[in-house]
């Protein structure tokens, strides 16, 4: 079990969390249980450590901010003893749960022994999320949102049924609740389906959890510690089979305004052009993401691409520096842009994903910018102010409505 920041902030959540852990564990099943920090405190820390200095030391900042789970991980162990069950708190150098670099270290290895020798005791072991101890024996964070990560590490070492992580929404939905009130919460999603989907907007775990689970096939469910139903599995594509899971050829829609679109014009059609242009942004870590190109051989052409938002001012920079070497004419830029996708294993076996994507946004009048596609995702780039009706559309298109809104 994984309890995130906002289910461990303050004693009465805890108290909460520690009934719903003593509840697993009244079922009979062994139970391990990874922290977050109580929310804004990582954040608070973290400000203080440039506070302290602008250039701090990795080092000593990993050991300001793992502080944060230390607390919540003892906390719960207090309270769980106080409700008479035998529970102990295990920092990641005790485990040891052994990881490599600083503020944002990689997980090389967990020692199960000790875990293992708690629960044949019938104990309950409280891990702190988002450490681990390096070879030198120094404290290590796994990078914001890391209790995910460590959540699910842990329950591949001991070789767990399942890796529940306790969060502040129900779970999984098809769209984002806020634009579409006939979102729906989904049952089960596969990796793949869930790794698309946070790649392009919809984030509830730590993208690099769900890489670690899928790779050890470790079944995750995402579900309230607020709300006492259940949330959405995160499996394998055969383990939905297995559980006779409705289909549906689109799992989800997500948006991302996080975009901001770069067109190039009047550039000279020869070879290495496109080279040129993207060896300079390549140098200035800009991720670029859609691409498309237009004109007739012979002419010159325009080359529109999207890069993050974040990033645009950077890109322009490179761009015009290397004006002389690609020989564009103008730099045109828009930031009023916003990415929609629809994702699902369904399109695979299915032609027609994206024509019927297309066509529903041409009956109401939504320009398609630009367009990329991956085995199970369509994306389009759209004027940002067409956000909400274009998600809202797409989801009744695609069957994802429910009968009721939320
Ligand atoms: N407390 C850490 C953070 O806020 C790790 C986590 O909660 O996942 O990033
Ligand atoms: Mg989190």
């Amino acid at each position: 079990m994984k309890f995130g920041g906002t289910s461990m902030a303050g004693i009465e959540r805890i108290r909460h969390v520690a009934a719903l852990v003593k509840r697993e564990a009244d079922r009979g099943n062994q139970v391990a249980v990874v922290v977050s920090a109580m929310a804004g405190e990582t954040d608070r820390l973290v400000q203080m450590c440039r506070e302290a200095a602008p250039l701090y030391d990795p080092r000593e900042y990993d050991v300001v901010v793992a502080s944060g789970e230390q607390v919540t991980s003892g906390l719960l162990a207090i309270t769980l003893t106080g409700m008479g069950l035998n529970a102990r708190s295990y920092m990641g150098w005790q485990l040891p749960i052994r990881a490599s670099g600083h503020s944002s270290a990689l997980i090389d290895h967990i020692e199960a022994s000790i875990l293992e020798g708690v629960f044949e005791k019938g104990g309950i072991a409280v891990i702190p999320g988002f450490q681990g101890v390096t070879p030198e024996g120094d404290l290590a964070t796994l990078g914001r949102g890391g209790s995910d990560t460590s959540a699910v590490a842990l329950a591949v070492a001991v070789e767990a049924d399942r890796c529940d992580i306790y969060t502040d929404v129900e779970g999984v939905f098809t769209t984002d609740p806020r634009i579409v009130p006939r979102a729906r919460k989904l049952e089960a999603i596969t990796y793949e389906e869930m790794l698309e989907l946070a790649s392009v907007g919809a984030k509830v775990l730590q993208t690099r959890s769900v890489g670690l689970a899928m790779r050890y096939n470790m079944p995750l469910q995402v579900l309230s510690s607020f709300e006492d139903q259940p949330g959405t599995l995160i499996v394998g594509d055969e383990k939905i089979e297995e559980l006779h899971m409705e289909r549906q050829l689109v799992t989800g829609i997500a948006h991302d305004k996080n975009e901001a679109r770069i067109t190039l014009t009047g550039l000279p059609d020869k070879p290495g052009t496109v080279a040129a242009i993207f060896a300079p942004l390549a140098e200035a870590n800009v991720n670029v993401d859609m691409i498309v190109q237009s004109g007739r051989a012979g002419e010159t052409s325009d080359l529109t691409f999207t890069v993050p938002t974040a990033a645009l001012a950077h890109s322009v920079a490179a761009l015009e520096k290397a004006k002389a070497a690609i020989g564009f004419a103008a730099i045109v830029t828009d930031t009023n842009v916003v990415k929609i996708s629809a994702v699902g294993i369904g399109m695979r076996s299915n032609a027609g994903i994206a024509a019927k994507m297309f066509e529903t946004l041409a009956e109401r009048g939504i320009n398609i910018l630009a367009i990329s596609t991956s085995e199970i995702k369509v994306s389009v780039l759209v004027p940002e102010d067409y956000t909400e009706l274009a998600v809202r559309v797409l989801h009744t298109a695609f069957g994802l409505d429910a009968k009721e809104a939320a």
